[in-house]
C-alpha cells in the first residue's frame, strides 16, 4: 500500500479545494485499491465521514467528491454539537474489479498510518462487513458488527421526525401532527421507519418509491395513498418528505411544491444554492438537509463511548432545538435556512480556532 500526500499547490486551482488540512492519495495495485482521503478540517477533534465505493469516470471526479464530501461532513459534525472535524474516502473501484476484504484491509492500514486523524465508517457502497475488514487494520474505524450501529438508519430517521416536529411548531405553532399529511418520497431504511413514527403520530401518508411491493406495503399499514414517484413533491400534503435522492429541489420541481415545509432524510436535496433562495420565495420553510438528517452520523460518533445508548438518542433528538434555532433566525434575519445552517456551523468553528489559538 502507498499513501502520498497530495500537496496544497496541485489543489490550488481546484474549484471543490477549501484548503483541505490533508488530502491523501492511497493505491495498492495488488488488491485494487485506488483512493482519496481527505481531512477537511480537524479544529473540533478527528474527522469522522463515510468510506464511499463507487466506479467513478475519472481520478478527477473521485477526488472532487473526496474534496467535496468532506468540506460537508466538517459542516455536518460541527452543526450537530460533535467533537469531531471532517474527512471523507473515496475508493474508485477500477474497471472488471469488485472490492474484496483485502482491498479494505489495504485502505484500513492506510488510515491507521494517519494516527487517528482520521476516523472512517460506512457509505454509499461499503457494509458493516467492509468495515469489519478495515477494522482488522486498524481502530480508526465505526460501524463494525457488533458495535450497536452496523444501520445508523433509525437514527437518521428519529431525528429526521424530531426536525419534522420543530418545523410543524415553527410553521403552524403547535407540535401537532394530528390531521397534516406528510408525503414521503423514498421507502427504504430511513423512509419506512420515519413513515412509521409519522402515521403514529396521527400523520396522513402520501408514500412513493420504485420499488411497488414497498408501497403497497405502505398502503396496507397505513392506509397511505400511493403518488407517482416524480409527483411525491407536487402531491397536496402540508409536509413534504424527501427520503430517496439528491437534487430533489430544483428550478423544475419547486414551483409544483404545495407543501409549507420540506424536511426530509435525503442529502443534497438542493439542486443549487439559489434553490434556497426559490423555496423561501415561496414561503416554504426547508430543513436544511445536513442539520436534519445527522442522526446517523451522531449515533456511529458516540458508538463505542461511554454515552453510546444514553447519549446518542439524547443527541439525536436535540437536532429539533437545531432546526428550531436555524428557523427562528432565518425568519429574524430574512435569510434562508440553508445560509443558516453554514453561518451557525462556522460560528462554532470560528469559536473553537479562537480557543485554540488563545490557549
Ligand atoms: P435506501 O437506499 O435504503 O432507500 C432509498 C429508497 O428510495 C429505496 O426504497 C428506493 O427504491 C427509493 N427510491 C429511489 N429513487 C426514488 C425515486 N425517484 N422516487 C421514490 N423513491 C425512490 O436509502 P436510505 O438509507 O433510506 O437513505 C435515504 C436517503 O437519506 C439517501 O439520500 C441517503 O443518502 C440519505 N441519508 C441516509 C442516512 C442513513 O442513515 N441511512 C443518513 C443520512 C442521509
Amino acid at each position: 500500500m502507498h499513501l502520498r500526500h497530495i500537496a496544497a499547490s496541485e489543489l490550488e486551482k481546484h474549484p471543490a479545494y477549501d484548503r483541505h488540512e490533508e488530502v491523501l492519495r492511497v493505491e495498492d495495485p495488488q488488491v485494487g485499491l485506488s483512493a482519496f482521503i481527505a481531512l477537511h478540517d480537524t479544529t473540533l477533534g478527528p474527522a469522522l465521514g463515510g468510506c464511499r465505493v463507487w466506479r467513478y469516470a475519472s481520478e478527477a471526479e473521485a477526488l472532487t467528491d473526496a474534496l467535496r464530501l468532506s468540506r460537508g461532513m466538517t459542516y455536518k459534525n460541527a452543526l450537530a454539537g460533535l467533537n469531531l472535524g471532517g474527512g471523507k474516502a473515496v475508493i474508485a473501484l477500477q474497471p472488471g474489479t469488485a472490492p474484496s476484504p483485502a482491498l479494505f484491509r489495504s485502505f484500513g492500514a492506510a488510515i491507521e498510518e494517519l494516527s487517528g486523524r482520521y476516523v472512517t465508517a460506512e457509505d454509499v457502497g461499503t457494509s458493516p462487513r467492509d468495515m469489519a475488514s478495515v477494522a482488522q487494520s486498524t481502530a480508526h474505524v465505526r460501524g463494525t458488527p457488533g458495535s450497536g450501529v452496523e444501520d445508523p438508519s433509525p437514527f437518521t430517521a428519529l431525528g429526521v421526525f424530531h426536525g419534522i416536529l420543530a418545523a410543524v411548531e415553527h410553521r403552524f405553532g403547535a407540535r401537532d401532527l394530528e390531521g397534516l399529511t406528510a408525503s414521503v418520497q423514498g421507502l427504504g431504511h430511513v423512509g419506512w421507519r420515519l413513515a412509521e413514527k409519522l402515521a403514529r403520530s396521527g400523520a396522513r401518508l402520501i408514500v412513493s418509491d420504485l420499488d411497488e411491493a414497498r408501497v403497497e406495503r405502505a398502503r396496507a399499514e397505513w392506509d397511505a395513498m400511493v403518488e407517482h414517484p416524480a409527483r411525491a413533491h407536487a402531491a397536496r400534503a402540508e409536509i413534504f418528505v424527501p427520503c430517496a435522492l439528491g437534487a430533489g429541489l430544483n428550478r423544475t420541481t419547486i414551483p409544483q411544491i404545495s407543501a409549507d415545509i420540506v424536511a426530509g432524510a435525503a442529502n443534497n436535496q438542493l439542486e443549487t444554492r439559489e434553490d434556497a433562495i426559490r423555496l423561501t420565495e415561496k414561503s416554504i420553510l426547508y430543513a436544511p438537509d445536513y442539520a436534519i438528517n445527522a442522526g446517523g452520523v451522531i449515533a456511529l460518533a458516540l458508538a463505542g463511548t461511554r454515552r453510546a445508548s444514553t447519549g446518542a438518542t439524547e443527541k439525536v433528538e436535540a437536532i429539533g432545538a437545531t432546526l428550531a434555532a436555524i428557523f427562528a433566525r432565518a425568519s429574524r434575519e430574512g435569510r434562508t435556512t440553508a445560509e443558516i445552517a453554514d453561518q451557525l456551523a462556522e460560528e462554532r468553528l470560528t469559536a473553537a480556532r479562537r480557543r485554540s489559538q488563545a490557549a
